[in-house]
């Protein structure tokens, strides 16, 4: 059975078990993560299939319909949506609302204003196709219209709790589906996430699984030993050479700053404890374990040079 659901129209792939839509180049890595239960050979196949599909990439286009459509089957419907009035804008969360028109159209929210005169309207039914790069929400027609405008005021407001507790129920599902996705609000991503793109690589991929590939190294990853001892070693060698002032002071304050060719006011110091050493280094002998281990698994999200 085929794990996506194809819509012509808009040029995407929907996992039907996930509910969002897949990056064009993540079809194969997408279906391994545990919960698909599809072997290796299999999702290649199935990649290999949609490979001439010409699907729309978020990383370069923006992924929504035109106009006010119905909703999309095989994605949830999100009734907290907040939709811009002055353009079609749309969004979930009131911090992410005001930062848009602030910056787009130049409107500041007053504290003491009354509510009715913000520029948005809210509890608007939206859906996004992806959910991390390119997450984009679009307003979708409600369709409980009629329902309501027939409904005396105890029908609505049942509705209305049925649809609260759905809602709850939808949050309660995302979260335990622990899947790694980019946050709703920019300004939540640290520069270095943004910086290293780690959310576009890790996005999609299951936690548990990713956990067990920064593990230290198991006995037999003889490798992967040599890297941490290593590691350990040249860290070591690099603290003792700056502790007996082989490295003047400027070279410290080059080293200091992260930006290249600028100094720092302050010299780059290595008189930390022994703990926050340890720290460090293990998060530095992670990452490196990490890649070793990627590198060269099917998913091919990356390779090493030849020198690497
Ligand atoms: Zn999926
Ligand atoms: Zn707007």
């Amino acid at each position: 059975m085929d794990p996506f659901y194809y819509y012509a129209q808009y040029r995407v792939l929907i996992c039907k078990s996930c509910q969002y839509a897949i990056q064009p180049n993540h079809i194969a890595a997408h279906l391994q993560s545990e919960q698909h239960k599809v072997s290796r050979q299999q999702s290649k196949e199935i990649a290999e299939k949609y490979k001439d599909y010409n699907l729309a990439n978020p990383h370069i286009e923006s992924v929504a319909p035109e106009g006010l459509i119905e909703p999309i089957g095989h994605l949830p419907i999100h009734r907290d949506g907040l939709a811009c009035s002055t353009c079609s804008y749309v969004c979930r969360s009131l911090k992410v609302i005001k930062r848009h028109q602030r910056e787009v159209h130049n409107i500041r929210i007053g504290r003491g204003r009354r509510p009715e005169s913000v520029g948005w309207s809210t509890n608007v039914w939206c859906q996004c196709f992806f959910i991390s790069v390119g997450q984009r929400y679009f307003k979708v027609q409600q369709t409980n219209q009629q329902l309501i405008q027939q409904a005396t005021d105890t029908t609505t407001r049942l509705l209305q709790l049925v649809y609260r507790q759905l809602d709850q129920k939808e949050k309660a599902i995302e979260e335990k589906r622990q899947i790694i996705k980019d946050s709703d609000d920019l300004t939540e991503v640290s520069s270095w996430l943004d910086r290293t793109q780690w959310i576009r690589h890790l996005e999609g991929q299951d936690k548990a699984t990713i956990v067990k590939l920064v593990n230290p190294a198991r006995d037999e990853e003889m490798e992967l030993q040599h890297v941490e001892k290593s590691l350990k070693r040249l860290v070591e060698k690099a603290r003792q050479t700056i502790l007996q002032k082989k490295i003047n002071t400027f070279t410290l304050h080059r080293i200091q700053n992260f930006h290249a060719g600028e100094d720092s006011h302050k010299p780059f110091h290595v008189n930390l404890g022994a703990d926050t050493i340890e720290r460090y280094q293990r998060v530095w002998s992670k990452l490196l374990i990490y890649v070793l281990r990627t590198a060269e698994s099917e998913t091919r999200l990356y390779r090493l040079t030849e020198d690497q």
